[in-house]
């Protein structure tokens, strides 16, 4: 659909008319606009089609335990039929050694010296290989806090159930998130930490460091209310930081968001990548304007890699992770997956 458009608008720049010989009566310049806009909107309700039908499969999956997308986690592989979560024996044996090691006490730093790979997959769309490097001690410690070992999912900050087989015990799952717990520091600014999904991108406008992060609390009646700010605090350089640039955390985030509603953002992205996604920015488009706040901002953190805001704040450029088609290309092969 949208190619016809984009060859109507190619022909009416070139200056040729024209002309449907099945259909000469709309072949007049105000006809052949009339048929343009028709094939606009219906590339235009196409598109909402595919968000919505998208949206509704993740809430039907959600309501009954499944699995929504992305590569299966260290420790299961996907069924190649219901495409949920089966045991993969070798690895569960090792998530299982993982959790003990956490249990005694080893940080994720201590036990990521195992010499064990992670997994390694193939993306479907580039053929390329994805994954098997060895693990960090960050991946250990997401690997600890994943609720999947306990047949669950993790939502957002909460959990929702799962039909699949758990790899650990509660009780194993909850001595090693204790310990995990008893290392982290545990400072007032640090309880009432609060997500900030674009940390350590924004640049600012007059100084192009990066802002931090600011958040504050108040009470208000029972409830406490956290509010968050991207500010320049930086003392970078030697220079002070500037007055006066802070910006409300969720106004930003939001401008962000719609700018990826855009498919114009996703074809500049496309465009600077290494071309495994051409033609693909109406689908993506499509898969974001579909995908729960909390997905996109997990995906925010990981696709985007710089923000650069003007001073006037109307307009912002985005700049890309390098390897933002690895984090997309499963995404997209298991959202495709799921709604079939
Ligand atoms: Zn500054």
């Amino acid at each position: 659909m949208t190619d016809t458009i984009q060859l109507f608008e190619e022909f009416e720049r070139a200056g040729v008319e024209v002309c449907l010989a099945h259909h000469v009566e709309l072949c007049a310049e105000p006809e052949s606009r009339l048929l343009r806009h028709i094939l606009a909107s219906f590339a235009q309700f196409e598109r909402e089609m595919i968000a919505s039908r998208i949206a509704e499969t993740r809430a039907y999956l959600k309501k009954h335990g499944r699995r929504l997308a992305g590569p299966a986690p260290y420790g299961y592989d996907a069924d190649p039929i219901t495409k949920q979560l089966v045991p993969n024996r070798a690895e569960a044996r090792r998530v299982r050694a993982i959790f003990k090691r956490a249990v005694t006490g080893q940080t994720p730093a201590e036990i990521d010296h195992l010499g064990w790979r992670t997994k390694q997959w193939v993306s479907k769309r580039s053929g390329r290989p994805i994954g098997g490097g060895r693990w960090t001690a960050r991946q250990v410690l997401a690997l600890l806090r994943n609720p999947v070992y306990l047949g669950k999912f993790a939502a957002g900050d909460s959990i929702r159930p799962g039909c699949h087989e758990p790899i650990v015990d509660l009780g194993t799952f909850e001595s090693a998130q204790e310990q995990l717990d008893r290392r982290r520091p545990t400072s007032k600014s640090d309880r009432h930490r609060l997500p900030f999904p674009l940390r350590g991108k924004l640049i600012c406008p007059r100084c192009q460091r990066r802002l931090c992060t600011y958040t504050f609390t108040r009470r208000q009646g029972k409830t406490t209310i956290g509010y968050r700010y991207y500010r320049c605090r930086s003392t970078a350089g030697g220079r002070a930081p500037c007055k006066g640039v802070q910006y409300p955390a969720y106004e930003i985030e939001e401008a962000v968001r719609q700018a990826l509603a855009d498919r114009r953002t996703w074809q500049a992205m496309i465009d600077t990548g290494a071309g495994l996604m051409t033609d693909r920015a109406d689908l993506l488009t499509a898969v974001w304007t579909g995908l729960d706040i909390p997905t996109q901002d997990r995906l925010l953190a990981q696709i985007v890699e710089s923000i650069a805001l003007s001073r006037r704040k109307t307009e912002m450029q985005i700049t890309f992770a390098e390897d933002f088609e690895d984090t997309l290309i499963p995404v997209i092969s298991g959202l495709a997956d799921d709604a079939r």
